[in-house]
């Protein structure tokens, strides 16, 4: 049947606040930088067609930005009202002109993400695949380990059952933070972890940022014994000429990249070998559009992937990428969407429902806040 061109008739942007259960704190707050963190602000697009086409996607701040992401959004697309929405690469570019004085990084692009998610959302599901077999994937599961258990608001005690719970749940590695002004105590609690998993649990660390480059070096030197798969974010985000000198200098992988918000900074890392792992964030590099970029330029220098957060998009992401991934396991979405992702023998497996494969709770719904459509309805 000969292609009909679709045209975009309306974008519904929203915002809604997810509270957490408990406040969460990781090493930015134990130095000082940062006050626990209680809830994350979204923000949804809902993209409808001419032709009765739907999609779904989403963006997201934590402990500031929501309002400027929505804000930016709002303000934008109506450039994309009219056009077809197969064509995804011309509408992101469009969009980026739309707000060009205010870069193409940061908020200005976390805007646009969730738009561009929904588009790629919409084009799988018009196509009737799972959106990691519309890009093209090279596994139908990713290895997942889990985070949410191991910050550092919970007790040692805490740590261990949760992972205990989350390895008989089928999730096959366990995270947990370190970064805290007292290095000891990071020792003492990486030693009591690992020692709980035993030897063959695939196992990680994460810093979020807080030591400094002699620190980073010390600890890592110590962490050696501890067989971990990574440490994760040792130094500063933006500091990789510091982290390819720690990934020279020890046996253990460094994984980073989280924290930057476009393909440009992911670029300084690759071009400096920051790193052995690169963690991009969808919704924080501005979408799927400019993170498959990253993807291709990631792999060609030889990298592995292991996206950060929202699991919910990595898992068709990560599955799609040549090497062997991981994704991150976090519980804290669950009550925004209908499905759940299923995990088994330590991986995620890419659902088979069209698209990304997610609903919005009647919970969700009510946690909005503002919501706003652009087009006609
Ligand atoms: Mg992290």
């Amino acid at each position: 049947m000969p292609y009909t061109p679709d045209a975009i008739r309306s974008l519904c942007l929203s915002t809604l606040t997810l509270p957490l259960a408990t406040p969460i704190s990781d090493a930015k707050v134990f130095t000082g930088r940062q006050r626990p963190m209680t809830e994350v602000v979204f923000l949804i697009a809902e993209v409808t067609t001419a032709q009765g086409h739907e999609g779904i996607g989403f963006s997201y701040s934590k402990r500031a930005g929501g309002p400027a992401q929505y804000a930016h959004a709002k303000e934008v697309a109506a450039a994309a009202i009219g056009e077809d929405p197969s064509d995804i690469a011309k509408l992101y570019t469009r969009l980026l002109w739309a707000g060009a004085s205010v870069g193409r990084s940061g908020v200005a692009t976390q805007a646009l993400a969730a738009i561009d998610i929904a588009l790629w959302d919409l084009k799988a599901r018009r196509a009737e695949l799972p959106l990691a077999k519309l890009l093209g994937a090279h596994r139908d599961s990713v290895r997942t380990y889990d985070t949410s258990g191991g910050f550092l608001h919970a007790s040692l005690e805490e740590v261990c059952e949760r992972a205990d719970s989350s390895l008989a749940a089928g999730i096959g590695g366990i995270k947990i933070k370190v970064g805290l002004p007292e290095s000891a105590e990071d020792l003492r609690r990486v030693a009591a972890v690992r020692t709980h998993l035993g030897p063959d649990v695939p196992m990680m660390v994460d810093a979020n940022q807080q030591w400094d480059r002699r620190t980073a070096l010390r600890m890592g030197r110590r962490l050696e014994e501890f067989d971990l798969v990574w440490i994760e974010e040792p130094l500063d985000a933006e500091d990789a000429e510091g982290h390819a000198a720690l990934s020279r200098a020890l046996d253990t992988p460094i994984a980073t990249g989280e924290m930057l918000a476009s393909v440009g900074e992911h670029v300084r890392l690759i071009d400096a070998r920051a790193c052995d792992v690169l963690q991009p964030d969808a919704p924080r590099v501005g979408g799927i559009t400019p993170f498959l970029r990253l993807a291709g330029l990631a792999d060609h220098a030889g990298l592995d992937l292991a996206p950060h957060f929202a699991m919910e998009i990595h898992l068709h992401l990560a599955a799609a990428y040549p090497r062997e991934t991981w994704v991150e396991h976090f519980d804290w979405l669950d009550p925004l969407f209908e499905e759940s992702l299923e995990t088994r023998d330590g991986r995620m497996l890419v659902p088979s429902r069209p698209g990304l494969g997610i609903t919005l709770t009647e919970q969700a719904r009510a946690w909005t806040t503002e919501s706003v459509t652009v087009g006609s309805r």
